[in-house]
């Protein structure tokens, strides 16, 4: 049995543990992550492999939240009456922004989706960013 390499005392157990993981304001929970559990100091480190599997599940959620983040936007954008060009002009650093974070290519600055968010709610507003 391995030695636990913190405080090198205790002996590391096997365990299995939910771990929750939040992106973007989104959460969702790994299951069955095996890990190893000191039950001196009580720390916890993935057991061998066991990163990559986690890792794995963490990056479809992060794109799985990406890709709707791009539908998101897209409504919103839509919904503000907006081409992709007209919406690159007034948000964008550079043309052709709004069509890669739709498509989820690249992630959208968490200001820009506020406040898109923002004047879907009072649309009497988009004259005043113009
Ligand atoms: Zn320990």
């Amino acid at each position: 049995m391995l030695t636990c390499p913190n405080c090198g005392i205790s002996p590391l157990a096997h365990a299995t543990r939910e771990l929750v993981y939040t992106y973007k304001g989104r959460t969702t929970t790994i299951p069955d992550v095996v890990v190893e559990h000191c039950a001196g100091c009580k720390e916890v480190m993935f057991a061998q492999g066991e990163h990559e599997h986690y890792g794995a599940l963490v990056q479809a959620f992060r794109k799985q939240v990406d890709a709707e983040e791009g539908k998101t936007i897209r409504a919103m954008r839509k919904q503000l009456g907006l081409t992709q060009h007209k919406a690159d002009q007034l948000f964008g650093d550079g043309e052709g922004d709004f069509a890669r974070y739709e498509a989820s290519e690249a992630h959208a600055p968490a200001a820009l989706v506020k406040l898109l968010r923002l004047l879907g709610r009072h649309p009497e507003l988009l004259d005043e960013v113009r």
